[in-house]
């Protein structure tokens, strides 16, 4: 077994791990990347539906979820959207905004997997790809790192291995048990940005893929005014996905299919002989139209319908309450809410305050972005930050 020194290991070649290198790197730090996967940062590959939504115009604390909101602040200050942007002007790479300030990348996910890697090396960092950490102990005031053929010898060790979505591509509880093994605290782990399953009896199976394209999702105080998708087991799309990280199980949610208008307001110009069905068919898509009227048990001219019928529809349409049964769990999460408590963290550099030259970034901490570019964001923004400091 060789036995190497370095002074900084990152364990986690993803988003906010090549950050991290690039940064440490580019100060004069000796720098040792390591993954176990064998292909390069494949949530970036598949992410954005393979454009990568890399950031959002609007990142802002307030997107995040975290037991402590505060925590995200000084590195979300100190390396922002439009740094990044800067790095893509130096690599030539073009980028659009599709919609609430998403930004995606006009060449596709691989090229800011190739802008990262190119950072990494010019800061001249050691990659080990297809390399599995079997364990990792303190030394003296720095840390030993053993691989299956080499020990590393590191005065800085920086942890971005990610969260517990889609393990099918390598993602492991490896940041969560060494923070333990370090003394600190885990906030409960849930898969976030994730479809909700409904009980069967909630379930409009027959509707599976119809889309609503705008719909306000709340639950508790928190509401969000985007698409929903009814799926076979329940509901997704983008509003859908924001609620299930504030959602708690056992808590109804409430799907408004009218946002800001009454079904009054929706059905003013509508002939009073039409019937439902097609009234309701030019307000919401036809077969979601279809199934709402089959539950009312006949489908009659409008005119006929008492205003006590009208008002029961307008209930069904503006305030759908149903207790999901469920997430589909972290096979299909985008990402993991909870995470390394921040408490235990330096947020000016992502250091544990007990363990120093111990470092957590990225989505392995309780840091928890919106859906639209904001959890890169953090990996970008809290790798740097540790890079900075490493
Ligand atoms: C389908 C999908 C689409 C997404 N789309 C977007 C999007 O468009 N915009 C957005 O902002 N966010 C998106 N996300 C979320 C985003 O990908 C993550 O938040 C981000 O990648 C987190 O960065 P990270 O560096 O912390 O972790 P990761 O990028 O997951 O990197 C962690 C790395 O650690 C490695 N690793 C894990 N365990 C070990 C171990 N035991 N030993 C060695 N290495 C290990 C992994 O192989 C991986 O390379 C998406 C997520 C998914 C699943």
């Amino acid at each position: 077994m060789k036995v190497r020194t370095t002074d900084v290991v990152v364990i986690g070649a993803g988003a906010a791990g090549m950050m991290c290198a690039a940064t440490a790197g580019a100060r004069g730090r000796e720098v040792v990347l390591i993954d176990h996967a064998e292909k390069l940062a494949e949530k970036i590959r598949i992410s954005g539906g393979g454009r990568c939504n890399f950031t959002n115009l609007h990142v802002r604390p307030e997107c995040y979820l975290s037991r402590n909101p505060h925590y995200c602040k000084s590195a979300l200050a100190r390396y922002t959207q439009h740094d990044f942007l800067k790095m893509m002007e130096r690599y030539g790479l073009g980028w659009h905004e599709k919609t609430l300030g998403q930004l995606f990348c006009d060449q596709g996910s691989g090229a800011i997997i190739d802008m990262l890697k190119a950072e990494v090396d010019a800061g001249g960092a050691t990659w080990r790809m297809n390399t599995p950490v079997t364990a990792v102990g303190r030394l003296g005031e720095g840390f030993e790192v053993v691989t299956p053929e080499e020990t590393w010898h590191c005065a800085s060790l920086v942890i971005a291995s990610g969260g517990l979505s889609i393990p099918q591509i390598g993602a492991t509880a490896f940041g969560y048990e060494l923070a333990r093994q370090f003394g600190l605290e885990i906030v409960a782990t849930t898969p976030a940005l994730v479809p909700l399953t409904f009980q069967p009896q909630d379930l409009w199976d027959e509707l599976a893929g119809v889309a609503v394209e705008d719909a306000i999702v709340s639950t508790g105080k928190t509401h969000f005014r985007e698409a929903i998708l009814l799926t076979h087991r329940g509901v997704s799309g983008p509003a859908i996905l924001q609620i299930s990280s504030y959602w708690q199980p056992g808590q109804p949610i409430v799907i408004d299919l009218l946002p800001e208008r009454g079904l009054a307001d929706a059905l003013a110009g509508a002939s009073r002989d039409a019937l439902l069905v097609n009234v309701l068919g030019d307000i919401v898509p036809k077969r979601l139209a279809q199934a709402i009227v089959a539950t009312l048990g006949e489908n009659r001219p409008l005119k006929q319908y008492t205003p006590k019928a009208l008002q029961q529809l307008e209930d069904r349409l503006k305030r759908w309450q149903v207790v999901p049964s469920g997430t589909v769990g972290y096979k299909k999460a985008e990402v993991t809410c909870g995470g390394v408590d921040t408490a235990g963290l330096d947020s000016r550099s992502m250091m544990a305050r007990q363990v120093p030259g111990l470092f957590f970034i990225g989505e392995v901490v309780d840091v928890t972005g919106w859906l639209g570019g904001y959890n890169f964001q953090w990996a970008w923004s809290s790798g740097f930050v540790a890079g900075s400091a490493a």
